[in-house]
């Protein structure tokens, strides 16, 4: 069967001219692309838009719209844009369903004829000889999301306890064997912030992994109409900066997980850095920009354009820096 169809997240496809229907402030740097299938996905995920038991459309993934285009024309508009405003990477995401790996081979195959530059692609659990497939055809980069961060809170919103076919030990086991096909910096995962774990729990996750040589990044919770977590809060803004900034620490090798003061519920008390470190660390920005692969910037993927921004597309202005410095400043010495 050849794919005719697939999904774009409405800012790549507004950098592709395939959209006017909006102008974002900031514009991805890499193409966001996601398989096309009729329906919900298999899995149950109580945060996901696309989960089976979701009343929300099959358009969303996290709160951002993904239409539908002719496969032909979007390769047709990679292959046709100017160097100078060409994408730093692609990014082919999949639902879980039955077809789903041969949609990603086909289509990762059908973008490496046209496209330079690295692709990655977010996918449920698979095995070793499939992971040697898709880096066969062209996957640079492979991220198997945990999304909670630990057993518990993973089987509270992708495992059991919602319905869902995952398991903790199963994703584990794949981000190992993926080191195997991919190597060191070529291996990635989600964790969202905003389940009920403490601090100590995320920070504690976020250093394995990083232990492990899987790249972390991390979202922000965010409540999308007709999911089964419709209700629950975003995380407040301050336990997210704590946890952006405890995370660069962590993979940066500048400080490890027990560096960090917690109390006893797990609330991170101080870095054991200081003030002025902190501070030159808000002046950098990078701490509190989108955490990813390399050129994955992801625009409002879990924030509203008109704020609270949790991850950032870009530098910070002098107003974000204050903002900032201002949260953090009692957690330095
Ligand atoms: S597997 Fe992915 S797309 Fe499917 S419900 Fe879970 S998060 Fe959503």
């Amino acid at each position: 069967m050849v794919i005719e169809k697939i999904r774009v997240s409405i800012g790549s496809a507004s950098v592709l001219k395939l959209t006017t229907s909006i102008i974002l402030k900031d514009m991805p740097t890499t193409c966001y692309l996601m398989t096309y299938k009729e329906g919900h996905c298999f899995a149950n995920c109580g945060f996901c838009p696309q989960a089976r038991g979701s009343d929300s459309s099959t358009e969303k993934l996290s709160r951002v719209t993904w239409p539908v285009f002719p496969l032909k024309e979007v390769l047709s508009r990679l292959k046709n844009m100017p160097i100078e405003q060409q994408f730093q990477r692609a990014c082919v995401q999949t639902l879980n369903y039955p077809e789903n790996f041969r949609d990603i081979v086909e289509i990762t195959s059908k973008i490496r004829g046209v496209f330079k530059n690295p692709i990655s692609t977010a996918i449920p659990p698979l095995t070793k000889e499939k992971m040697k497939e898709l880096k066969a055809v062209g996957i640079n980069t492979i991220g198997i999301s945990l999304d909670g961060a630990t057993p518990e809170i993973f089987n509270k919103v992708k495992g059991k306890d919602v319905n869902g076919p995952y398991k903790w030990e199963i994703h584990y086991k794949c981000l190992k064997d993926a080191l195997d096909v991919f190597s060191k910096g070529f291996v990635s995962t989600h964790l969202i912030v905003g389940f009920g774990e403490s601090h100590e729990e995320l920070l504690e996750r976020i250093q394995d992994l990083h232990d492990m040589s899987i790249t972390v990044s991390l979202f922000a919770f965010t409540p999308i109409k007709g999911t089964k977590f419709e209700n629950m809060k975003q995380p407040p803004i301050l336990d997210f900066r704590k946890i952006q900034l405890g995370r660069y620490l962590i993979v940066n090798n500048i400080k490890t997980y027990h560096d960090f003061h917690f109390d006893k519920t797990g609330k991170l008390l101080k870095f054991d850095i200081s003030k002025v470190a902190l501070r030159n660390y808000v002046e950098m920005s990078n701490p509190f920009i989108t955490s990813g692969c390399p050129g994955c910037n992801r625009p409002y993927y879990t924030s509203r354009p008109s704020g609270p921004i949790y991850n950032y597309p870009r530098n910070l202005i002098t107003r974000e820096k204050e903002e900032i410095f201002k949260l953090l400043v009692n957690f330095a010495d």
